[in-house]
């Protein structure tokens, strides 16, 4: 039952990934995301149009109505959604998923609007750290009166009140350590450095990397200095220097998809 829940969502998901990710970046709304619509919002589409990568390969990136231009990034948003939930799915099977399918979802529409540009929306940031408080303190309750098994998946996945104030805590000091480091930032070089965007988006990634457990939190942290340390590293190669401005986004994202995937045990003995 959970499966088919879980794959329905999965696949629900698909199509209002590719239209956030047109819609959000030129700070749109999503008006009905349940009904496809064509990238150039003008009209709606055949259910044919709507076929994962299909539907662009077999249109070679142009809509057959109307001939917008689809970009060649909206396939592999589809591919991603499916791949990363599913994935994350597999890796955390339960009632978890509520709050973990959603901040996956996050990372793949949120990581293509921030490279083109260079920001991650309020639209998704805010109404998906709601949720992510809404959906922990769910699972906490759920794991606490022993509602479908919660608290037992695994001895893993239980949700109880230590869970909560962890993913409270990291939900909290995530995003705060993030405008400090962005603020001190601006102190010392007279230039913005993080996005507002990236720390409001903490919030949820905090929730979640807190709810999963400590080693998930320092998987997330590692993979993001690291992330950001190696395209410094290749910019300065490169010859862009310091001044080169690069979203942060994508390097919260790299942590995210670690944090969610790589095991506690896999983490500790590679870390310590
Ligand atoms: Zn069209």
């Amino acid at each position: 039952m959970l499966w088919v829940l879980v794959a329905l969502g999965v696949v629900a998901s698909v199509h209002p990934a590719t239209t956030a990710v047109v819609r959000w970046a030129d700070d749109r709304r999503v008006r009905a995301p349940w009904r496809p619509r064509c990238v150039a919002d003008t009209h709606d589409l055949a259910p044919a149009d709507v076929v994962p990568v299909w539907s662009w390969l077999a249109r070679r990136g142009t809509c057959r109505t109307c001939g917008e231009h689809i970009p060649g990034s909206l396939p592999l948003v589809e591919v991603g959604v499916v791949v990363l939930l599913a994935a994350v799915a597999w890796r955390h099977p339960g009632p978890v998923l509520v709050l973990l399918l959603p901040v996956a979802w996050s990372v793949v529409v949120a990581t293509p609007i921030d490279l083109a540009r260079m920001i991650i929306p309020d639209r998704l940031t805010f109404p998906l750290a709601g949720w992510s408080v809404v959906a922990a303190t769910g699972l906490a309750l759920a794991g606490v009166v022993g509602v479908g098994g919660v608290g037992g998946v695994g001895g893993l996945e239980g949700g109880d009140w230590a869970d909560w104030r962890r993913a409270m805590l990291v939900g909290i000091a995530l995003p705060g350590g993030m405008l400090a480091l962005s603020l001190a930032f601006q102190l010392a070089r007279g230039q913005v450095g993080m996005g507002m965007g990236d720390v409001k988006w903490g919030i949820s990634l905090g929730v979640a990397m807190g709810w999963l457990g400590p080693w998930s939190v320092v998987a997330f942290l590692v993979a993001t200095v690291l992330a950001s340390g190696v395209v410094a590293i290749v910019l300065l190669a490169l010859g862009h220097g310091a001044t080169a401005r690069f979203p942060f986004g994508p390097y919260l994202a790299v942590g995210t998809v670690v944090g969610l995937l790589v095991p506690a045990d896999v983490v500790r003995r590679l870390l310590l």
